[in-house]
């Protein structure tokens, strides 16, 4: 019987067990990858609004963080496939067999990039997918990519692609980009990125690798196709909540709604992060909501043994 088991080892859930930790919590952290980290491992580019604290990607921040997970003492199991869950009882079953009891739970899953389910998509990956401007960019120096969505990343992405590809098509549903202004902004002046506003990408077309992708404007009768070399696509995020979906109030989005303890609707079950925080998903958040849920734990538990 654990205190807290932590289901997700991102910056949330690893800042949730070092609290818990400090606080004398007997707490476990499942991580069904293999290594801890989450989506600190996708981020390429510099992180530059963590306060005090500058580094190159996102795989620095994690190697600071991973000195602090080696010098606490808590469990933690990476490759531990949940297969269920129970939040009421907090009782959870692993693919590998074993069963584990908590008197909390803490979700800290974290988001999964939204997927457009274009034919191409997936075939094409490693062939002109491309995953991050800010890591891939070197592969598609020179040549012409295709950039879907309207919003912050997908600007951010055009714009890093801009500076060394030839051209870059930026391809977005909406009337106006999502993206905040500042960023907007630096695509005007940029004259080999072309927005196509009100218009959705249907197809991804090659042989081995990417050579085209079809287009349907909305004014247009019949979609057309654009010879391009590299397609990255960057239209939001979904929360990773499939294993809680029936038994946790979510908003319309599917995102786990808390309180400012970050309790859910279920009695001492907690939501940490960007499964629980669709308005500000960044990484000071996740790990400062973790601390909230540990403490908010710890005051529970004490009371339940005072009692
Ligand atoms: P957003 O949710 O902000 O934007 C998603 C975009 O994709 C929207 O323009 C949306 O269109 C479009 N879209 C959604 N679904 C589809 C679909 N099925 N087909 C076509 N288009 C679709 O996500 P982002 O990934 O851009 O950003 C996620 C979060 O990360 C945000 O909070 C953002 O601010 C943050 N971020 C911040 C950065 C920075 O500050 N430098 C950089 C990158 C991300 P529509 O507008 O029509 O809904």
């Amino acid at each position: 019987m654990y205190d807290v088991i932590i289901i997700g080892a991102g910056p949330a859930g690893l800042s949730t067990a070092s609290w818990c930790d400090e606080l004398g919590l007997d707490t476990l952290v499942l991580e069904q990858a293999e290594q801890i980290g989450g989506q600190l491992r996708r981020v390429y580019n510099p992180i530059e609004d963590y306060l005090g604290l500058k580094t190159r990607n996102g795989e620095e921040l994690l190697e600071l963080f991973a000195k602090d997970v080696d010098a606490a003492d808590f469990d933690l199991w990476t490759r531990a496939t949940i297969a269920s869950v129970d939040l009421k009882t907090k009782r959870i079953s692993l693919q590998s067999g074993e069963n584990l009891q908590s008197i909390s739970l803490v979700i800290a899953t974290g988001v999964s990039p939204r997927e457009l389910g274009v034919p191409g998509e997936k075939e094409f990956i490693g062939k002109g997918m491309i995953e991050s401007g800010a890591r891939d960019r070197q592969l598609f120096a020179g040549k012409d990519v295709c950039v879907v969505g309207g919003g912050d990343a997908a600007v951010e992405n055009a714009l890093l692609l801009a500076e060394v590809c030839p051209t870059v098509t930026l391809v977005h549903r909406g009337k106006k980009l999502r993206a905040r202004r500042e960023l907007a902004e630096r695509l005007q002046p940029n004259n080999c990125v072309t927005v196509f506003t009100e218009s959705v990408l249907t197809r991804i077309i090659g042989d081995e690798e990417v050579a085209a992708v079809e287009i349907l404007r909305k004014e247009g009768l019949k979609p057309f196709q654009l010879a391009v070399r590299g397609v990255l696509i960057r239209i939001g995020v979904e929360p990773n909540t499939e294993l809680f979906r029936e038994q946790i109030e979510t908003d319309e989005k599917g995102f786990i709604a808390v309180n400012s303890r970050q309790e859910t609707n279920v009695p001492m079950v907690f939501a940490i992060g960007d499964v629980s925080n669709p308005l500000a998903p960044t990484i000071s958040g996740a790990t400062g909501a973790g601390a909230t849920a540990a403490k908010v734990i710890a005051v529970r538990l004490n009371a339940r043994i005072a009692s």
